[in-house]
């Protein structure tokens, strides 16, 4: 008999830093430029088979839209289990909002909201530096080193992705589910 686990991830990070493409690539494996804003909450679910005991229904968690009020209702917080905090390596501004997220997550823990597991350490998250096609007209040299940044803020990995080249999304989400399993 398999069992099944429903895990509920946070996929967070400023307006226009690629959340959607990325959710979008890795479960529907298409991708658009077409700037479409999303309305209200949305999720996509993901089947993983993780082991040969254990199924993995993934549901991310879009913000959508609500990104620009800076944080995030309870609703969309209760019962999480792990997060992907993302940014825009091209946009200097969205690296800077990172600490203010990935606070705004390990905070809905103190309010009692359930966003910590139930030995109550903060849930996981990874931080993704989303459109590294773009690297080359990008701030990259000038973002401190991601290595210790990632360490220091409590993030479990991190890694340079891209939506639109399919680049690294799978290894990010694989990162984050192995340390929500390995918490369990
Ligand atoms: P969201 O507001 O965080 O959900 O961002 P979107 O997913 O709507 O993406 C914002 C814009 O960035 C869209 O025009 C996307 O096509 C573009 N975009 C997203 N990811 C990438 C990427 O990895 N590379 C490039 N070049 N563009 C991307
Ligand atoms: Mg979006």
């Amino acid at each position: 008999m398999q069992r099944e686990r429903l895990l509920k991830v946070l996929v967070i990070g400023d307006l226009g830093v690629g959340k959607t493409s990325l959710i979008k690539r890795y479960v529907h494996r298409v991708f658009s430029q077409h700037y479409r804003a999303t309305i209200g909450v949305d999720f996509a679910l993901k089947m993983l088979s993780w082991d040969q005991k254990t199924v993995v229904r993934l549901q991310l968690w879009d913000i959508a839209g609500q990104e620009r009020y800076g944080n995030m209702t309870r609703v969309y917080y209760r019962e999480a289990v792990g997060a992907l905090v993302v940014f825009d390596m091209t946009r200097l501004s969205t690296f800077q909002a990172v600490l203010k997220w990935k606070e705004d997550l390990d905070s809905k823990e103190v309010h009692h909201l359930q966003v910590a597991l139930s030995n109550g350490t903060p849930v996981p998250a990874v931080l993704l530096a989303n459109k590294c096609d773009q690297r080359s007209h990008g701030l990259c040299p000038k973002l401190p080193k991601l290595e210790n940044f990632s360490r220091q803020c409590g993030f479990v990995g991190w890694y340079e992705t891209s939506a639109k080249d399919d680049t690294n999304i799978d290894a990010a989400v694989t990162c984050l589910v192995e340390s929500i399993m390995a918490a369990e």
